[in-house]
């Protein structure tokens, strides 16, 4: 994958958006989907998607879009830390396959740090199950409400 490449609507997070394929959603409006990372890097490491775009980075995005999108980033990631209590938070967003992008639709992840737990390796986890990601969201999920 190139960073300038067509859009692929068949990308994973446009299948969740089309709710073809399934999330544990911890907030949803117009403008974006945040849901659960099934590899997280931390406890409660979320990602934040917009809605209505094809932009496979933060080049494709449009400007009109951009500043609402990552107000609702703002948003998650005060939740993450109202519902979590973590010692800090870490946001990372990569454009392009070199950069370490392995799924072409934008997204921020929002991953909680806590002092004394080392932080897991992009793309290098173990897949979650519901069961283990569910309490984190409900807890982010009650932040928001
Ligand atoms: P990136 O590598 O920055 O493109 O991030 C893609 C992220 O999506 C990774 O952290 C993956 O763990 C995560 N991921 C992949 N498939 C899914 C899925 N079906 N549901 C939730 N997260 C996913």
């Amino acid at each position: 994958m190139t960073l300038h490449a067509p859009y692929d609507p068949g990308n994973i997070f446009a299948q969740i958006l089309r709710g073809t394929l399934p999330c544990i959603p911890v907030y949803e409006d117009d403008v974006a989907l945040a849901f659960m990372d099934v590899f997280p890097q931390a406890d409660g490491h979320v990602l934040v998607i917009p809605k209505q775009v094809e932009a496979r980075t933060i080049l494709d995005m449009p400007e009109t879009h951009l500043g609402p999108y990552m107000q609702q980033v703002q948003t998650v990631a005060r939740a993450v830390e109202k519902g979590l209590t973590p010692d800090g938070l870490v946001l990372t967003q990569f454009n392009g396959a070199p950069a370490g992008q392995t799924v072409f639709h934008l997204h921020v992840h929002i991953i909680p740090r806590w002092s004394d737990v080392p932080l897991g390796r992009h793309g290098d986890g173990k897949m979650a199950t519901p069961d283990q990601l569910e309490p984190f969201a409900s807890r982010i999920r009650a932040a928001l409400a």
